[in-house]
C-alpha cells in the first residue's frame, strides 16, 4: 500500500481533474483492489471519512469510506460503480467538509435517507439503505464521482469565499 497525494482546489490543475465525470469500474479485479487499499491508507493518514478516486487523482467510480467513530475498531467499506435507486424527500442538513476543499466546513442540505447499489471489495453485488451520517457521506463521495464538490451547494458568495481562504492558507503553508 502507498499513500496518494489528495487533489485540492487551490490547485489549477487539480480543480480540472476534480471537475471530471468518473468512468465506471469494467472489472473488480486486484489493480483496483491496490487502488482501493491505497485509497483507505491515504484517506486514515488524512485523517477523513470517506474519499472518491478521483481525489487521488483516478477518475473511476469508486469510493472507500470509514465511520467508525474514534476509539472504535475500523469499518473500512469499498464502494464500486454506485448508484442510487430512491432518495427520501425528506432532507437532512450536515456540516460537511472535504480532503479537497482543506478547512472548509459549511452546512450541507441533501435527501435523509437513500437506497444504493454497488460492488463491493469482492466484486459482490451490495444493496443497501443509508440514513444520518452514512447517507451524508455516500451523497457527498457520490457527488466526486460527477465532477462536483460540496461547495458546488453553496451560494457563489459563499463558494469564492472558501476557495479564497483554501487558496489563501495554502500559500501561507507554503511560504
Ligand atoms: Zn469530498
Amino acid at each position: 500500500m502507498s499513500l496518494r497525494r489528495i487533489l485540492t482546489v487551490d490547485n489549477r490543475a487539480d480543480i480540472a481533474v476534480l471537475k471530471q465525470v468518473s468512468k465506471p469500474v469494467e472489472a473488480v479485479d486486484d489493480a483496483l483492489r491496490a487502488l482501493m487499499d491505497d485509497m483507505l491508507e491515504t484517506m486514515y493518514a488524512a485523517p477523513g471519512i470517506g474519499l472518491a478516486a478521483v481525489q487521488v487523482g483516478e477518475p473511476v467510480r469508486v469510493i472507500v469510506m470509514d465511520l467508525a467513530r474514534e476509539g472504535e475498531e475500523k469499518q473500512p467499506r469499498f464502494f464500486v460503480n454506485p448508484q442510487f435507486t430512491w432518495k427520501s424527500e425528506e432532507l437532512f442538513v450536515y456540516e460537511e467538509g472535504c480532503l479537497s476543499v482543506p478547512e472548509i466546513y459549511d452546512e450541507v442540505e441533501r435527501p435523509a435517507k437513500v437506497k444504493l447499489t454497488y460492488l463491493n471489495y469482492a466484486g459482490e453485488k451490495v444493496e443497501e439503505d443509508a440514513e444520518g451520517l452514512y447517507a451524508v457521506c455516500i451523497q457527498h463521495e457520490y457527488d466526486h464521482l460527477e465532477g462536483v464538490l460540496f461547495i458546488d451547494h453553496l451560494s457563489r458568495l459563499k463558494r469564492e469565499r472558501a476557495l479564497k481562504k483554501v487558496k489563501k492558507d495554502a500559500q501561507l503553508s507554503a511560504a
